[in-house]
């Protein structure tokens, strides 16, 4: 690893010394300091990864935190600590909500083989990546482009764990913007939803994609596809009904499509949402639970929806080779959906190593950039002809 550097906080100077040394051997330029006031005087926006020690005496970790998300720092953190591992975790969170990248965290005394696992695994980050800079567009310039229908769609493959097969995929929308190119939905679906002008975009999101299915199909590809729907949109009683005529004129097998859906505080009616979704699955589509584990998918509504199957979130995943904690959340969500009788779909499988611990785990499917990043209509069929599995 040429030209990136590293910064080091720690009171105590035999971690300091210990980091010190190990990122050098891996090319890192290191900065290390044991005097959290000295931390002003080393920032600079250039450096790459910065490892923290969260107790320290003076300033603690956490106060620095803030001094790097209120500056909107491009550096990944690392997290140490020698306490509870709870508060090793809380303060990740909080970093995460903050928009700073958390490239791992370490209970000490940990071993030099930990370090240099996790200090492997940083990547630069791209442009793409660093989309958290831009802010979330007024809500006027969404009602534009949802008139002029400026959206397309790209499909993520899902595949097989145990057979690496290809078994279906994802739409997930974009946003054709005119200055900053593809906006990736996670910026502007929330305001959608808020504004209202969700079901516009869930309609336009599922007509496309329904078509783009049968299209696939007359050419003798017949994956399955799954979309997502806002809670927002399942607040209209007729939904199901619509669905059913359209996958008719088209002459798509409901079971072979996913309806993906979120808890949300935005839904307003909870019986009428379970009507829904109960008819939803009466009438053959499959029904996921999406981003099992966070916000508001929870156990509650586990078991009074009448899910096919459960995603578990991409949070856990992509970090669940370096931290126990996440590991543990992906063992225990599969366990679960199994003795429920539901399949597990992994999402965020970032690499090898992930993939093997989900192989060990018994997950049913995943999807993940290890495996293909969401891709245009046109670029599946030559994706599909270079991929192999054995
Ligand atoms: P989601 O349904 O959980 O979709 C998965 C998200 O994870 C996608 O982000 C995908 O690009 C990203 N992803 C996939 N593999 C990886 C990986 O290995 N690593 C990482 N870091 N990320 C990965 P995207 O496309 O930005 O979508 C964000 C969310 O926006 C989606 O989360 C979904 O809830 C929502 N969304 C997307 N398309 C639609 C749509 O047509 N309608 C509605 N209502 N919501 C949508
Ligand atoms: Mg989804
Ligand atoms: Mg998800």
């Amino acid at each position: 690893m040429d030209n990136l550097s590293l910064l080091v906080i720690d009171d105590e100077i035999d971690f300091t010394d210990f980091v010190s040394e190990i990122a050098r051997e891996m090319n890192f330029t290191v900065l290390s300091t044991t005097n959290p006031l000295e931390f002003e005087k080393l920032y600079t926006p250039h450096i790459n990864i910065i490892v923290l020690d969260l107790f320290m005496p003076d300033i603690d970790g956490i106060e620095l935190l803030r001094s790097l998300y209120e500056r909107k720092s491009n550096a990944s953190i690392l997290f140490m600590s020698g306490k509870d591992n709870n508060v090793l975790h809380a303060a990740q969170k909080l970093a995460v909500e903050q928009g700073l990248t958390v490239l791992g965290i370490l209970q000490k005394p940990f071993r030099a083989k930990d370090l240099q696992n996790i200090l492997s695994k940083y990547v630069p980050k791209t442009p793409d990546q660093n989309f958290e800079l831009i802010v979330f567009p007024p809500a006027g310039e969404l009602q534009q482009a949802i008139d002029r229908k400026d959206f397309f769609l790209v499909y993520q493959p899902q595949i097989n764990i145990l057979t690496r097969k290809i078994m279906g995929l994802e739409a997930l929308i974009r946003w054709k913007h005119p200055t900053k190119g593809p906006v990736p939905a996670s910026y502007f679906i929330p305001l959608a939803e808020e504004t209202g002008l969700i079901s516009d975009l869930t309609t336009h999101a599922i007509n496309t994609a329904f078509k783009q299915m049968a299209l696939w199909n007359e050419n003798g590809l017949n994956l399955q596809m799954s979309i997502n729907v806002s809670p927002k949109v399942l607040d209209d009683l007729d939904f199901p009904g619509k669905l059913v005529k359209l996958t008719k004129t088209l002459k798509l097998d409901i079971t072979k499509i996913t309806i993906e859906v979120t808890e949300s505080s935005l839904m307003s009616d909870v019986a009428r949402y379970m009507d829904i979704l109960a008819r939803l699955r009466m009438k053959g589509f499959r029904l996921a639970i999406d981003d099992f584990g966070t916000g508001y998918s929870t156990l509650q509504q586990l078991v009074r929806a009448p899910f096919s199957e459960l995603k578990i979130d991409q949070s856990f995943v992509k970090r669940m080779d370096i931290d126990k904690e996440c590991r543990s959340i992906v063992e225990i969500s599969i366990l679960l959906a199994h003795k429920l009788g539901m399949h597990v779909i992994a999402e965020g499988i970032e690499n090898e190593d992930i993939y093997h611990i989900l192989q060990e785990l018994n997950c049913d499917e995943g999807q993940g950039f290890l495996i293909a990043k969401p891709m245009a209509a046109n670029e599946l069929k030559p994706w599909i002809e270079k991929y192999s599995f054995p």
